[in-house]
This record gives C-alpha cells, sequence and structure tokens, in this order.
C-alpha cells in the first residue's frame, strides 16, 4: 500500500469516507482514524497498529452535539467536564449507545469520547461528517507520535493517508476519565491536570488507589511508549553511571552535555512533556542503549510525565 502524504483536510476525509484509515494531528499526539460506525474499518486500525483487540479507541467528535451520536446518556459530572475542558485534550467515559459497534469499544459498555481542539482535527471531523475512532498512530508499544515524521516511520505502506500538521502542542496523551458513576476516576493521567478536574468536580480521584482494584483501563495494562534503548529514571547526577552511547533528557542539566550522545535540557515540565516522545525515537535513531530521564515532581502535567516516563522504562 503506498501511504499518501497531504495537507488538506478534504482529500484525508475521502479517505475516511471510502472506508481507508487516516493518521491526522491533534493537540495531544497523532491519531489514526476511522469512521466509528464502519467495522471494516476499525479492523484496519488493530491491524496497522498491531493493537491487541481487546484494547478500545477514543472516539473523536466535532462537536459537543455529536457526543449523542455515541453515549447513551451524559452524566452530572461528564456535563461539568464537557463545559469546561471541549474541546482540548480531555476524553470522557461514557455509557456507549447501541449504535456503535462493539469492535470500537473492544466490547465494553462504555465508550471514550473526545473533542479535539486542534484546528486541523477540527477540519477533517468537519468534511468526514462522523466521528472518528482514533488511538495513538504508533505501532503497539512504541512511543505516541509527535510529528508527521513520526508517524510515517511507523507507519509507512501500512496505512493510505498521512495529514501532515506540525510537531504536537501538548506532546502527552489526553487525559482519560470515567464518568459513569458518581464519582469520576481518572483512569489515564494526561495534558489536563488532577488539579484541574478536582477544581471543577472536587470528588474526582485516580484510579488504583484502593487496594485490589482492577485497572479499568484496558489500555494501561499494555506495554507502552517503549524505545529500542534502555530508560533509566535518575533524580541526581549520581545515579548516571555509564554514558557510553547514552543520552540524557530533563528540566536540568545533569553531569556535561559532551558526556550524552544526545542531551536535552527542557526548562519546564511542559517542555518535557512537550520533547519526551520524539526525543525517544530520535535516541533509536542514533542507536543509542541508554536514556537517562531526570525524574520531575508528580503534580500538574508531572504526574502525567512520571507516569510514561514509568511505563517507558519497564
Ligand atoms: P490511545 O488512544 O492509543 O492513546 O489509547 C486510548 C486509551 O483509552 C487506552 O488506554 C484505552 O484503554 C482507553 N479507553 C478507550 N476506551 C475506553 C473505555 N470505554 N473505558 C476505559 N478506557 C478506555
Ligand atoms: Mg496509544
Amino acid at each position: 500500500m503506498r501511504t499518501l502524504l497531504t495537507r488538506s483536510p478534504q482529500t484525508a476525509a475521502k479517505y475516511i469516507l471510502q472506508g481507508d484509515i487516516v493518521a491526522f494531528p491533534t493537540e495531544t499526539v497523532y491519531g489514526l482514524g476511522a469512521n466509528v460506525f464502519d467495522e471494516n474499518a476499525l479492523r484496519k486500525i488493530f491491524i496497522a497498529k498491531k493493537r491487541p483487540i481487546d484494547n478500545p479507541f477514543i472516539a473523536h467528535v466535532h462537536n459537543v452535539g455529536d457526543i449523542e451520536l455515541l453515549a447513551k446518556r451524559i452524566t452530572p459530572s461528564a456535563e461539568k467536564f464537557i463545559a469546561h475542558f471541549f474541546p482540548g485534550p480531555l476524553t470522557v467515559v461514557l455509557p456507549k449507545n447501541d449504535s456503535v459497534p462493539m469492535i470500537a469499544t473492544a466490547g465494553l459498555p462504555t465508550i471514550a469520547i473526545r473533542m479535539p481542539h486542534h484546528p486541523i482535527a477540527q477540519a477533517l471531523l468537519r468534511d468526514c461528517g462522523v466521528p472518528l475512532a482514533a488511538p495513538s498512530a504508533n505501532l503497539s508499544g512504541k512511543p505516541s507520535p509527535t510529528t508527521w515524521q513520526n508517524v510515517l516511520a511507523d507507519m509507512d505502506g501500512r496505512i493510505s493517508c498521512i495529514l501532515k500538521g506540525g510537531q504536537t502542542r501538548v506532546g502527552l496523551e489526553s487525559t482519560v476519565v470515567d464518568c459513569t458513576s458518581k464519582v469520576p476516576v481518572v483512569l489515564r493521567t494526561g495534558a489536563i491536570t488532577l488539579e484541574q478536574l478536582l477544581r471543577i468536580v472536587p470528588s474526582t480521584r485516580l484510579s488504583g488507589r484502593k487496594s485490589k482494584e482492577q485497572p479499568k483501563s484496558p489500555g494501561m495494562k499494555y506495554r507502552h511508549y517503549s524505545p529500542q534503548a534502555r530508560v533509566t529514571i535518575v533524580s541526581q547526577p549520581a545515579e548516571i553511571k555509564s554514558t557510553a552511547r547514552a543520552a540524557y533528557i530533563g528540566i536540568r542539566s545533569f553531569g556535561r552535555s559532551n558526556d550524552f550522545l544526545l542531551h536535552r535540557v527542557c526548562g519546564t515540565p511542559k517542555e518535557y512533556a512537550h520533547a519526551l516522545f520524539a526525543f525517544l525515537r530520535e535516541c533509536d535513531e542514533a542507536k543509542i542503549s541508554v536514556i537517562y530521564c531526570q525524574s520531575v515532581e508528580a503534580r500538574g502535567i508531572g504526574l502525567a510525565l512520571m507516569d510514561r516516563l514509568q511505563r517507558a522504562s519497564h
């Protein structure tokens, strides 16, 4: 299969409407989209990504009104989150509408829904006229793509079309919050911080805090964000043991930059989150064997950043 590169949302929409799958930019990471009502197209996403069949997709909508096409009802907490954070990097999990194929939600009675803010994603959704099921556009297990070049590296020849945009603004995935019960539960930390959610619904809590609780989000049990190189989280310079074929990324400079083949100092946790996934991929291209990543305080965007670093380091 030849993978077409385009900047035209209209061209990309034509592929979607003929049952193909298309990668497109959002403010978080690049997504790999299919018509959410087209079972055959949804199957193509699992194949292209080599994604386990029990890991559901996030459905992307063009406007708040379209949520009704996907969800049976909008719960009170979801109502509040939607009013504050849509369009933007927040995903709400709601009871699923019967018209959505089971394969889109991997058999779950619930559906994850988000309305992206990115103008190119918005234009694509408008031109398609249907919501798009879209996981991140990487091969399963790899870091999520934040540039179209990252998408091409994983998906060349595997998908029909890549809708090109710049590097994504946030760089980490959306926050996923389960709104099906009275108390909202954060299933995946992300671009919208826990602190922001608590300001809107003070009872919101993080998943997995109660003992014996099973993670409710199927995707969280899989290997994730893993480059070829070993990822080691460090909190002080003395933890850096070997600098042979080593790379470093962090907020402050650890050791001498000359000791590393690749060395990135980000300034703030936000910039660190923005740069991380592309840096992990850059390290693979440079055949790095160990990537030292500075740990950050687990609050604000730092909570999601530490989650991704921990998953990448396993
Ligand atoms: P991705 O789009 O690849 O970043 O992954 C989407 C994330 O949302 C995965 O962690 C999924 O397991 C999670 N997800 C999607 N649908 C649901 C759902 N209905 N309930 C809980 N988690 C979900
Ligand atoms: Mg993903």
